[in-house]
């Protein structure tokens, strides 16, 4: 407000505040028609810790912002006349007006996030931990034994049947001759039946049946049941004989690639079609574990092949052309990519590198999440999607490869191990999801995680994954970093649309990261709003 008489000119600031600063000029022309201006500095704080119009009070304020008008202004979850109190149970948040949504768990004043009690898990630690798991986070295995139930909130074992002990692993002593009857019956009743079942069953030719291939067949079906039910149900009898070829049919060539677990040879595959190149892949170290992974690769490529809905020249998935397990060497038969993997792919691109290089590499994310489309439709889970497990063919088509560590997930979660638990199983940290590394839970939403840390390798042209500028993490001081929000950060270059996409993929809850499907759209969306020369066949027709 200005006000004036013939002397003097009055400039009034109703509530003063710190955006009023600056410098000011008055400019007055008089009834004469000179002009006078003077130039003035306001500022409109007080000095530290002061209030009030004249400065003069004393603010006082615990770990808080003294403003002139209003004194202490309070951080997210503190409250009081100078914030010196903490937000009272079950609220959070700026003025504590957010109410706590924690279950079995203590809610952080400040940003209302749960910590869970032992034995609880998810965001509002609403969930128990799933069988077989228990204590904080969720973290440790149960180790009942023959049945036994076991808390979830501490571990201790509830035994059935004839078992007691802490792990329900020792045996009930009962009365005298009482367990010799009670084993001895059953004994009997089997050898009697026995030759009479193998009778019935030789009798109608069911026995003979029965070749060395299907007993193979057997031996890795019940090798991969133990983890693995659902997809083994999914594999049709003679899965693994279909896809053999002939030890004489491969010629081997070159060694192409060596990854942390397998061994990859250029090759030729003779076919009643003639020659094609492809890529034997066999194991690197001769172990029951690498088998066992040789094995799960083989059992979901065939899975995937075998869908009725597959269609070879369509997918996303590195082509399965057979297996040989009968010879000395066993080897996996894969389309050969002559452009290698993704990681070495996009490194290679660093020299010639402008600023819109990231974005003309967008088709090869669009086509990584059609394979994720793939998968989810099967209900495997890869567990390990990263550039260095994508392929790229003649044709510029981005494959997803690598399933030594894929697990099936029928409608529910998979659990393993990790090196925490003990048993030295190597896992991808920095391309984990928050719940994959806290409690062990693969889903689709876990593959859609690692998806955003690949579509990060793509538009930092194949860097490493760093938080807090540490890389090769572990998972515990991984969980406290992703914990406290901190995400990888945009790389160089990187759009702002494309790092959204990224960071949707990160979001603590695996219900509110994007699908598959809603990936492929926006980023084939942005591909076209960015890419200058926007020509690219998007297609994966090879
Ligand atoms: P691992 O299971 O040990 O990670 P990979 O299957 O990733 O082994 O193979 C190791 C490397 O071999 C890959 O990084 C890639 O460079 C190369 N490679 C694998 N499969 C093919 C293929 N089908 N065509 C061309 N190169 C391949």
């Amino acid at each position: 407000m200005v006000t004036s008489d013939s002397n003097e000119s009055v400039v009034i600031f109703d509530k003063l505040q710190t955006n009023d600063e600056g410098i000011y000029t008055c400019t007055i022309i008089t009834s004469t028609g000179e002009v006078m201006a003077t130039t003035f500095v306001l500022n409109a704080s007080c000095p530290v810790d002061r209030k009030g119009s004249l400065c003069t009070e004393v603010c006082g304020c615990d770990r808080a912002h003294c403003d002139r008008w209003t004194g202490c202004i309070c951080g997210e979850g503190w409250t009081g006349s100078r914030c010196q109190t903490r937000c009272p149970d079950g609220t959070y948040g700026k003025g504590c007006a957010r109410q706590c949504s924690c279950q079995n768990g203590v809610c952080r004043t400040s940003d209302g996030s749960c910590d869970c009690r032992d034995g609880w898990y998810g965001s509002d630690c609403s969930r128990p931990c799933v069988t077989g798991r228990y204590g904080r986070r969720c973290q440790n295995t149960c180790a009942c034994r023959h049945n036994g139930s076991c808390s979830h909130v501490e571990g201790s074992c509830q035994c059935v049947g004839a078992w007691t002990g802490r792990y329900c692993d020792v045996k009930v002593m009962e009365g005298n001759g009482e367990p010799f009857v009670k084993t001895l019956v059953p004994i009997v009743f089997f050898l009697l039946l026995c030759p009479v079942v193998l009778l019935v069953l030789y009798k109608k030719g069911w026995l003979c049946c029965v070749t060395a291939d299907d007993d193979e067949e057997t031996q890795v079906l019940l090798e991969l049941q133990r983890v693995e039910a659902d997809l083994t149900q999914g594999l049709q009898p003679g899965w693994l004989g279909r896809w053999e070829k002939k030890a004489k049919n491969l010629q081997l060539g070159d060694l192409i690639g060596a990854g942390m677990f397998g061994e990859v040879r250029n090759a030729e595959l003779r076919t009643p079609k003639g020659k094609i190149p492809v890529a034997a892949k066999s194991v690197r170290v001769e172990d029951a574990q690498s088998y066992r992974d040789f094995y799960r690769e083989v059992a979901i490529l065939i899975a995937v092949h075998e869908e009725k809905d597959h269609d070879v020249r369509r997918s996303n998935i590195v082509q399965l052309f057979g297996v040989m397990t009968k010879a000395a060497h066993k080897y996996i038969i894969l389309e050969y990519a002559p452009k290698g993997d993704l990681l070495c792919f996009l490194r290679q691109q660093r020299n010639h590198a402008t600023a819109h290089t990231h974005v003309t590499f967008l088709p090869y994310a669009v086509h990584i999440a059609r394979a994720l489309q793939e998968l989810q439709r099967l209900r495997i889970v890869h567990r390990d999607v990263a550039a260095r497990n994508v392929l790229v063919t003649r044709d510029n088509v981005a494959k997803l490869a690598d399933f030594g560590l894929a697990r099936d997930v029928y409608a529910t979660t998979q659990y393993v191990s990790t090196p925490r638990q003990g048993d030295g199983v190597l896992l991808p940290v920095s391309w984990m999801a928050l719940e994959s590394l806290e409690m062990g839970e693969y889903t689709c939403q876990s593959d859609v995680w690692s998806f955003g840390v690949l579509l990060w390798e793509i538009a930092s042209l194949g860097d490493e994954p760093r938080y807090d500028d540490r890389a090769r993490l572990t998972g515990p001081v991984l969980i406290g970093i992703l914990r406290r929000g901190v995400r990888l950060r945009k790389p160089a270059r990187c759009d702002d649309g494309v790092y959204a996409v990224m960071r949707s993929c990160w979001r603590d809850d695996p219900e509110t990261r994007p699908t598959p499907d809603s990936l492929e759209r926006r980023l084939e969306h942005l591909h076209q709003i960015l890419d200058p020369d926007f020509v690219i066949e998007m297609e994966t027709v090879v």
